[in-house]
């Protein structure tokens, strides 16, 4: 089997990793994989049985319980099935990205979904955001970038997103979220939200999407001739 591509972005929460990585994916031809989601189903799997996040006892003993698996559709939409049921939407509410973070700092959590990432890079070209994609999933994947934006930004982005669904949300309860999934994302034991020595960053906050995605095809094109 021929050698794979892998491009990971990592970076926090509402600094444009899905939508831009999604764009890239469509233009490269690549797989896009938002590993975020599946963090999010193990968390929704967990709050539907009634055990909390933070119960570490409670998460030891269902996480065998649950099958996480990714599909896509023909238009390369990326689905999410927890125990063969498709979740894809339930697992975007504001309750489960929170509850996904607490979810997510469990080591049995990220041992458990550790290989099937790694899989699916191993099989296809792929473009895989989330945390810590070029810290420990794919150490050595061919371009490593870390998108970030300040906290204000990506929250008026994030408030944006979330009134479009019909959320009432305030934009200052939206950003106070935002900063404690930070606080918790960047300062856990395990795999810990962090630029990768060798990833490229890319600060957004004063670029719109199609400036972002040019910026990243120029690294792209640079450092695997694509
Ligand atoms: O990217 P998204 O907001 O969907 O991620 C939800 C949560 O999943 C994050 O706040 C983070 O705690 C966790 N996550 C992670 N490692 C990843 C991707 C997401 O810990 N690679």
């Amino acid at each position: 089997m021929s050698k794979t591509i892998s491009i990971a972005i990592d970076g926090p929460a509402g600094a444009g990793k899905s939508t831009i990585a999604k764009r890239l994916a469509k233009e490269l031809g690549y797989y896009y994989v938002d590993t975020g989601a599946i963090y999010r189903t193990v968390a929704y799997f967990m709050d539907l049985i009634g055990i909390s996040p933070k119960d570490v006892d409670g998460v030891n003993r269902y996480i065998d319980e649950v099958t996480v698996e990714i599909e896509y559709d023909e238009d390369g939409t990326q689905h999410m099935f927890m125990n063969e049921i498709d979740v894809t939407n339930d697992i975007r509410t504001p309750d489960i990205s929170q509850k996904a973070s607490l979810i997510s700092a469990h080591a049995v959590v990220r041992d458990v979904l550790l290989d099937m990432q790694r899989d699916v890079a191993k099989k296809h070209n792929v473009i895989m955001d989330g945390r810590d994609i070029g810290t420990v999933v794919l150490p050595k994947a061919d371009v490593k970038i870390f998108l970030t934006a300040s906290a204000q930004v990506r929250a008026q982005r994030r408030h944006l997103e979330l009134q479009a669904k019909g959320s009432k949300d305030s934009l200052e309860k939206v950003l106070a979220d935002i900063k404690q999934r930070d606080h918790q994302d960047s300062t856990r034991a395990i795999a810990p939200l962090k630029q990768a020595h060798d990833a490229i960053l890319v600060d957004t906050s004063c670029m719109d999407v199609d400036a972002v995605v040019a910026e990243i095809r120029r690294i792209v094109a640079e450092k695997v001739g694509q």
